[in-house]
């Protein structure tokens, strides 16, 4: 459906008409106030557009629409305002279009909710994109350093070939070419590894190979590993796919789980004595075989009974820049895989986060094709 700048419907569907219990006839030339009348909800969608800066600015929104001794139903509406120069010459205002889909109260709630959620999972991804700037710098900072390098010596060797042409030089310099080339493609999979982590998609369900991502994972936060002198101890013979112990997921939001939780590790470890900063990786079968379990143990500060409680609760974080939305969304990506996420505390010191994901049934793991970690194929 449309609306002129003078605020009454110039055309609609037949299908939008219907939605009003209407005929298309007694839809155009209904007034912008009426229509608000009909559908509870629209008043707002108007005045958020009205406000907007932004000649194309966009509304979505739940509307309601209460028939006559009916239960009301429930619409997904989407309202976009046109550009200026869509208008009619010598017409003021401003024009928009209205989309309606069917929906029920249920259905358009549980669509917010994950939306919501969609955009803080995406927010805290951009989030760690930012601590991880400074990562990035460092890792990037070594192939373009080696090519600058490479990039010199071409250049000298140019000069030389140019004085006393040889084909002997020529090969050199095919050589320092090949070298720079390298690590071009080097600097670029090291962008790519962070594109891949932050790019909102739609959730998956393949073979995953959680050895490749944790050793992904690592990588991503090597240098503050190493900044904050951490010594890492691997026991993941569990997570080997040729171990057979296949789950199945969406590589990218596991990925996510394990970086935050390693990357809360070395947090938790800033003030623990520079000798004994550890941090170490497990995996098992449970007992029933039935789940996959991964834990993460630090010898950090621990956590104490106050923050215990909370810990898994929205915005609860210790830290003085810390969002305190990451092991509420870990919690809940993992209850999407219908696994478990929970803490225990270590004997001497520090705690550990275990995860456990359910193992796919053989005859079903053929079913599902495998997870392509980014760096490259799993095998
Ligand atoms: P953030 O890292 O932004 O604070 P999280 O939800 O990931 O958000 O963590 C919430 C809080 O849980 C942290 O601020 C910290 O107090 C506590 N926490 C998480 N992991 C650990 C850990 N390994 N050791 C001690 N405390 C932890």
């Amino acid at each position: 459906m449309g609306a002129g700048a003078n605020g009454t419907v110039q055309w609609c569907t037949e299908a939008f008409a219907r939605l009003l219990q209407c005929t298309v006839a007694d839809v155009v030339g209904m007034s912008g106030f009426a229509l608000c009348l009909q559908l509870v909800g629209l008043a707002d969608g108007v005045a958020a557009l009205a406000a907007g800066q932004d000649s194309h600015a966009e509304w979505s929104g739940p509307l309601r629409m209460d028939g006559s001794g009916n239960a009301p139903c429930w619409h997904h509406a989407h309202m976009r305002r046109l550009p200026k120069a869509a208008l009619a010459s010598g017409e003021g205002g401003s024009a928009a279009v209205l989309r309606l889909s069917p929906g029920s109260e249920q259905t358009s709630a549980t669509r917010r909710h994950l939306e919501d959620r969609e955009r803080l999972l995406f927010t805290s991804r951009s989030l760690a994109v930012g601590e991880m700037a400074t990562t990035l710098a460092h890792e990037l900072n070594q192939p373009l350093g080696s090519l600058a390098n490479v990039l010199r010596g071409v250049k000298a060797r140019m000069v030389t070939l140019k004085a006393a042409p040889s084909p002997g030089g020529m090969s050199h310099l095919e050589q320092g070419v090949q070298l720079a080339l390298d690590q071009v493609q080097y600097a670029a999979r090291i962008i790519g590894r962070v594109r891949d982590f932050t790019q909102s998609h739609q959730p998956r369900r393949e073979l995953v190979d959680l050895l490749a991502l944790l050793h992904s994972s690592l990588t991503l936060l090597d240098w503050d590993l190493a900044r904050h002198g951490v010594r890492v101890s691997l026991d993941v013979q569990a997570l080997s796919t040729q171990d057979g112990a296949p789950v199945a997921g969406d590589g990218v939001m596991l990925q996510q789980v394990l970086v935050n939780l390693l990357r809360n590790a070395i947090d938790a470890m800033a003030d623990s004595p520079p000798g004994e900063r550890r941090l170490s990786v497990s995996s098992q079968v449970d007992d029933a075989g039935e789940h996959l379990e991964i834990a993460i143990a630090d010898t950090g500060c621990g956590i104490g009974e106050d923050a215990a409680g909370q810990l898994f609760m929205p915005f609860f974080t210790t830290k003085p820049t810390g969002m305190g939305v990451g092991l509420n969304i870990c919690r809940s990506l993992i209850e999407l895989h219908q696994g478990r996420l929970w803490f225990t505390p270590n004997e001497e010191r520090g705690c550990t986060f275990h995860v456990a994901l359910p193992l796919v049934p053989d005859a079903a793991s053929a079913q599902l094709p495998r997870f392509h970690d980014f760096g490259g194929t799993c095998p």
